[in-house]
């Protein structure tokens, strides 16, 4: 099947930046919101995201107006009929996905690869919800997603070579350097990154360094654009709990263990820079550290 139109659900974080790079890329684009409100927020993120584009000159602003005219807003899943391949980034629930994927299975042609940017969510899971396991798969994009060049593709245990190799050249299609993996708890990025950041805070629990300490070895001795407590701010702490959380029970090894100082911070309401605070305080000019 050509793949020309795509179908994406969510236009939060997520979906807005991927509707954006497809929409680059030249392929129509059917964005799903629950309300129209969130839709048009999406819509006018990848607008102004354009626009930084315009404004550094790698983009003329007819250019930015056709990728703009390529994307279509809508709140029913039945326009998902017409699309040739679906991406989904809605909120990271279990409850959520099912019921779409449910009715994505049921309206989108037969053929039609589903595929889910889920951070945590089993892909074996997913697909079994629907009749066609063998064309679902994990599409990980990097947030934000115009910038991050990496799709990490997870293979659920029933996706057929087909449906993998469609989506590894989807994936070049859209300027990404795609990279695969197997359907496992944190996938790679989240496997590796996140017991990092936990490793990080027990440091700062047993107060072996500061924050400022923390974050600039890293950042200085290992070449990381960021220390990890910033990392885990920007992230937001309550994700980083939940996937550590994903890790320590879909692996079962106490190493996963969520530190104490980090499930400490998130009862608080500290869930990092989208609360205002969280290693550091954002409420001023400048980040400082927040313990
Ligand atoms: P977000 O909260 O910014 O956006 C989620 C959007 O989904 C919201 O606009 C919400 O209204 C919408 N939504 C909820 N139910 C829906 C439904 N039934 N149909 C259509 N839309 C619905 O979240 P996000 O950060 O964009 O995350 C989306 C997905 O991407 C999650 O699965 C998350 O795990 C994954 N992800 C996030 C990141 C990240 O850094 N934020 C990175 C990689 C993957």
């Amino acid at each position: 099947m050509s793949i020309q139109t795509i179908g994406v659900i969510g236009a939060g974080q997520m979906g807005n930046g991927i509707a954006h790079v497809f929409a680059v890329a030249g392929f129509n684009v059917v964005m799903r919101d629950i309300s129209e409100d969130f839709a048009a927020t999406g819509v006018a993120t990848i607008s102004k995201n354009l626009q930084r584009g315009v404004d550094k000159g790698k983009m003329t602003p007819e250019e930015k107006d056709a990728v703009l005219a390529r994307i279509r807003t809508t709140t029913s899943l039945e326009d998902f009929a017409e699309v040739d391949f679906a991406v989904e980034a809605a909120t990271e629930k279990w409850e959520v996905k099912k019921q779409l994927f449910e009715t994505l299975d049921r309206v989108c042609k037969p053929g039609v690869i589903l595929a889910s940017n889920t951070s945590s969510i089993s892909i074996t899971k997913l697909a079994a919800i629907t009749k066609r396991p063998e064309a679902f798969i994990g599409m990980h994009f990097m947030n934000p997603v115009p910038v991050m060049q990496l799709i990490e593709v997870i293979r659920g245990l029933a996706t057929s070579d087909a449906t993998f190799d469609t989506v590894m050249a989807l994936s070049q299609k859209l300027g990404k350097t795609p990279l695969a993996c197997n359907d496992s708890p944190g996938f790679i990025s989240n496997r590796v990154l996140l017991p990092m950041i936990n490793e990080a805070i027990f440091a700062l629990h047993e107060g072996v360094a500061s924050v400022e300490s923390i974050d600039g070895i890293m950042k200085l001795g290992m070449n990381h654009p960021m220390g990890p407590l910033t990392l885990a701010d920007f992230i937001g702490l309550d994700t980083c709990l939940y996937i550590l959380n994903v890790l320590h029970e879909g692996l079962g090894d106490p190493k996963y263990r969520p530190c104490p100082l980090l499930k400490k911070l998130v009862d608080a309401g500290w869930h990092g820079k989208k609360s205002g605070r969280g290693f550091y305080d954002y409420n001023g000019e400048k980040p400082v550290a927040a313990l």
